[in-house]
């Protein structure tokens, strides 16, 4: 499937691109909830994270943490927000896996937090239960 970045990864879009190598690019957002917001994409395009080779998301881990230590570093962000939106349910855009990295500031005033909701009477068992991935 092509996608925005189907074409920004061949150099059909223009981009500014820190880092590549064989499996991915980083390229700066366009539109940055702050200055220094990167993207980290996998050259080839799968939607989701559950598409996505293990060992081609766990490589994309590594540099989303080498894109969170330089913003660090010589943005002097004091923390980051890392975001998938996995689906278009979640806001995802682009169908192309992507891993946000957001420099925050103390006093940058952003609201990025979730939403609170809660459990009913004993559902975060019944919830918990089902979920189990050590069975
Ligand atoms: P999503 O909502 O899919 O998680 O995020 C897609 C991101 O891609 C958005 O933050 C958007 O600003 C960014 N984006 C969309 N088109 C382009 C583009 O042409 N160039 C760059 N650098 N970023 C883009």
């Amino acid at each position: 499937m092509a996608t925005i970045f189907t074409k920004i990864i061949d150099g059909t879009i223009p981009s500014i691109r820190i880092y590549e190598d064989e499996l991915c690019i980083v390229i700066l957002d366009i539109a940055p909830v702050a200055k220094g917001h990167a993207l980290v994409i996998p050259k080839q395009c799968w939607s989701s994270v559950v598409e996505c080779p293990e060992e081609v998301f766990a490589h994309i881990m590594k540099i989303v943490q080498k894109v969170d230590k330089r913003l660090r570093e010589v943005l002097a962000a004091d923390a980051t927000n890392i975001v998938i939106n996995d689906g278009p349910a979640a806001g995802q855009e682009v169908p192309h896996l992507h891993v946000h990295v957001i420099p925050r500031y103390v006093k940058d005033g952003l609201k990025l937090q979730m939403p609170k909701t809660s459990y009913g009477q004993g559902e975060i068992e019944v919830v918990g239960e089902s979920l189990n991935l050590s069975r």
